[in-house]
């Protein structure tokens, strides 16, 4: 099964890794609406109604000289059982890209699929000792005391996601290089705090040679072009995290750049349509 896809935005070569799926439940999609308008979607869908895969992809970026890595999967949890995930630094290693290669990471944000992957046995020891690691100030500040009020994940979830935010700020603390709105990584690659999934939540612009790319992280998911205003069981904040996606949706299918996002079919490179009040999803032709 093919594990990573190539794109190239101007000057820039971009890789989709993925670290593999991850089963959740059908109510994450959206959990302010009524079991039967989700159980309608799946329908349509032809997805199954109790659960289904979510992808997970992390994306590699060389640009100016720099390797830098966006989001690093979930790594491994003994406490959930998800042996489906945390493939990335073998899918890594399998596209002939050492971790010692790496120069920066970017965090689109501190959930557990995002930064787990930096947290298994051995990996710390194999990043460079200068590796900066890129992170929204409001982010780190976040997990400090968050707040799970407004969530609705599966049980063991929130539990999970508290410690490996913890461990991760704890071990990595001398990397980190906090930002507060935006800051460019290597040439044409930006980072911009969107907040709402997390106070800190980020996407990744990528600029050049009048080509564009957007990594969303967990701005999008696949339900969310139909219905952007359906609630995510994983964000902090779902109303403020719908106008962020209503106004990025937006902001692509104006401009018709490429959009990646972590949790889309991989190799989720794709272009957004508007569609009536909603959007419309419009994958790349696979190119060989
Ligand atoms: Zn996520």
């Amino acid at each position: 099964m093919p594990s990573r896809y190539m794109v190239r935005v101007g000057e820039i070569d971009v890789l989709v890794v993925s670290d593999g799926v991850l089963p959740l439940p059908t109510k994450m999609l959206g959990h302010n609406v009524d079991a039967a308008e989700r159980a309608a979607w799946l329908n349509d869908m032809f997805l199954p109604s109790d659960a289904f895969d979510w992808s997970l992809n992390a994306v590699v970026v060389r640009s100016g000289g720099q390797t830098i890595l966006i989001d690093a999967g979930l790594g491994l949890d003994p406490n959930l059982n998800l042996p489906r995930a945390g493939q990335l630094v073998r899918r890594l290693e399998a596209a002939g890209i050492d971790l010692a290669a790496v120069t920066d990471v970017v965090l689109t944000h501190m959930h557990m699929d995002h930064v787990g992957g930096l947290l298994v046995d051995g990996v710390k020891e194999r990043l460079r000792s200068d590796l900066r690691i890129h992170v929204a100030a409001a982010e780190v500040k976040f997990w400090e005391a968050p707040d799970f009020t407004q969530v609705d994940m599966p049980e063991g979830f929130p539990d999970a996601l508290r410690t490996a935010a913890k461990r991760f700020a704890q071990e990595y603390r001398n990397q980190l290089r906090l930002f507060d709105e935006k800051y460019e990584v290597a040439p044409g690659v930006m980072v911009q705090r969107t907040g709402g999934h997390t106070p800190g939540h980020s996407v990744v612009r990528l600029s050049s040679g009048g080509d564009r790319l957007t990594f969303a992280g967990d701005a999008v998911f696949t339900v969310g072009f139909e219905h952007p205003d359906w609630h995510n069981g994983f964000e902090h904040d779902p109303k403020e995290a719908a106008r962020v996606r209503v106004r990025l949706l937006r902001e692509l299918a104006a401009t018709g750049e490429q959009l990646i996002a972590t949790h889309l079919p991989f190799p989720s490179v794709g272009r957004v349509a508007v569609d009536g009040d909603a959007f419309r999803w419009v994958p790349v032709f696979w190119d060989f």
